[in-house]
C-alpha cells in the first residue's frame, strides 16, 4: 500500500478538521454548516489519493453500510454524490478535502484577485471576519497536490497510470493496486 501518501493525507485531514473546529468555536452559529445541510454535495471531484482513502474506507466499513453505498452507487446518476442519503454523508469521517472546507471562509484567487469566499448561508450577521479563521485554499491545494504526487510516484513504479481526478462514484471503486494484481 502507498502508506506514506495515505499517512500524509490523513495528517492533512486532521489539520483541516482542527482548523474547522477552531473556526466553529470562534464563529459559533454564524457558521450555518450542519447535518442535513447538503447543498455542497454535488459536482465533487477528488484527487487519486483522496479516492484511494475513500475506497479504503468503504472496504473497511461494516457490511450493511457497504451494501447501502453499493445500492446508492447503482441508483445515483449525474453529478449527485452517491454517498448522500437523506442529506447525510454515508462516509462522513472519510469525506474528501473539499467536503471539509466548503462553507469555511476561503482565501481564493491570486494577486490582486485574492478574495475571501464562503457559502452565502454563513456569516450573515458579520461585517468582517477575523484573519485566523480564513483558510488559504491555494496553499492547502498545493499541499494536497504534493501528497497526491507521492501516490503518483508509487503507482508509476508499479507501471500504473494515475488519473487526474475522479468523481466520488468512481473514487469509491478505485483500487489501482488490486487491479494491477
Ligand atoms: S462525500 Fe459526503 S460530504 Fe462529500 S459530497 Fe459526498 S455526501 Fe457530501
Amino acid at each position: 500500500m502507498p502508506s506514506s501518501a495515505l499517512a500524509a493525507y490523513r495528517q492533512l485531514l486532521t489539520r483541516i478538521d482542527a482548523f474547522a473546529a477552531k473556526t466553529r468555536q470562534r464563529l459559533g452559529e454564524q457558521l450555518y454548516c450542519r447535518p442535513g445541510c447538503a447543498g455542497c454535495c454535488t459536482h465533487i471531484g477528488v484527487l487519486p489519493v483522496e479516492a484511494l482513502a475513500l475506497s479504503g474506507a468503504l472496504a473497511e466499513a461494516p457490511p450493511p453500510l457497504r451494501e447501502r453505498v453499493r445500492k446508492r452507487l447503482a441508483n445515483t446518476a449525474g453529478d449527485d454524490c452517491p454517498l448522500l442519503e437523506q442529506n447525510l454523508c454515508l462516509l462522513y469521517d472519510a469525506r474528501p478535502v473539499i467536503c471539509r472546507t466548503q462553507g469555511l471562509p476561503l482565501l481564493v484567487g491570486s494577486g490582486e484577485e485574492r478574495r475571501i469566499d464562503f457559502c452565502p448561508l454563513n456569516f450573515r450577521g458579520l461585517d468582517s471576519l477575523p484573519g485566523e479563521v480564513v483558510l488559504d485554499l491555494d496553499r492547502l491545494n498545493q499541499t494536497l497536490v504534493a501528497i497526491n504526487l507521492l501516490l503518483g510516484e508509487k503507482l508509476k513504479r508499479e507501471g500504473i497510470r494515475m488519473p487526474e481526478r475522479l468523481r466520488v462514484a468512481e473514487a469509491l471503486v478505485w483500487n489501482p493496486l488490486a487491479a494491477a494484481g
